[in-house]
């Protein structure tokens, strides 16, 4: 046997592993992460985005709308071509507001032979969710710059969107606390408890310059839109057109904040 099957399995089954680079926030079902906005909230981005289940919840197909880019987006034509009323809704483009942020580490419930831990008080033990870096073999807690999906309707992160937007309404930074969020239930039961923390200073550094046109570029490149007549583009295909496009949109905002309607 050419590989390990059991190491094959273990890598699908922690979020690090599960594409080259970790971009939007997520979390298994009853885990729960500490994190920090790194902008307040009107440093989220605006994207309209695909993101289509199939009946099992799992997901279908990520995509960035390409009328983020200016084009015709293959995606919407099919949800105008969608039979019933529940697919064209799901396959539509959804507004949402993409927000940085620090996840400083995540908890899980700890297993031991496919069973939850439990303490003297029968409450499941939880501990730090790791990943081992395949070079170095070292373990590594899962940590890093991830991207909140906000919508603020029929969303699994309503309630934090909420959360987020009545601390902003209130005069307060979002960026100057840290928040515990819970995640609960599975497929399109999901939903994301938020709970905050006091106000304190933030001393992690990320190595990159954290900025709203650094989100919206990353969701296109992370997850490209699917243009009408140009063929399927996959994750991570780098195409010089989409990145001219990326750098008109870019050097468009320099000149001018207000991009078309999009
Ligand atoms: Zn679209």
């Amino acid at each position: 046997m050419a590989f390990n099957v059991i190491d094959l399995m273990d890598q699908q089954s922690v979020e690090g592993a599960r594409s080259t680079v970790p971009f939007f926030f997520r979390l298994g079902d009853t885990q729960r992460a500490s994190i920090r906005p790194l902008l307040n909230l009107d440093g989220a981005c605006e994207v309209w985005f695909h993101k289509i289940y199939n009946p099992q919840g799992k997901f279908y197909v990520e995509s960035t709308c390409a009328r983020v880019i200016g084009k015709k987006c293959q995606l919407c034509e099919d949800a105008l071509r969608a039979s019933d009323r529940k697919a064209k809704k799901d396959m539509t483009a959804k507004q949402m507001f993409m927000l940085p942020v620090w996840l400083y580490s995540i908890k899980t419930k700890k297993i031991d032979d496919g069973m939850a831990v439990l303490d003297e008080n029968d409450n499941p033990v939880f501990e730090d969710l790791t990943y081992t870096n395949k070079e170095t073999g070292e373990k590594k807690l899962v940590s890093g710059v991830r991207v909140l999906q906000l919508m603020f309707k029929e969303s699994s992160f309503a309630r934090v969107a909420d959360t987020f937007r009545l601390m902003y309404k209130a005069g307060n930074s979002i960026a100057d606390r840290d928040f515990l969020i819970e995640r609960h239930g599975s497929g399109t039961d999901t939903s994301y408890e938020p709970s905050k923390r006091n106000p304190s200073p933030f001393s992690v550094k990320p190595d990159f310059d954290v900025t709203e046109e650094w989100v919206r570029q990353s969701c296109i490149n992370n997850y490209p839109p699917q243009v009408v007549s140009e063929g399927y583009r996959a994750r991570g295909t780098s195409d010089p057109a989409i990145d001219a496009i990326v750098q008109g949109v870019k050097n468009a905002q320099v000149a001018d904040d207000t991009i078309g309607d999009f």
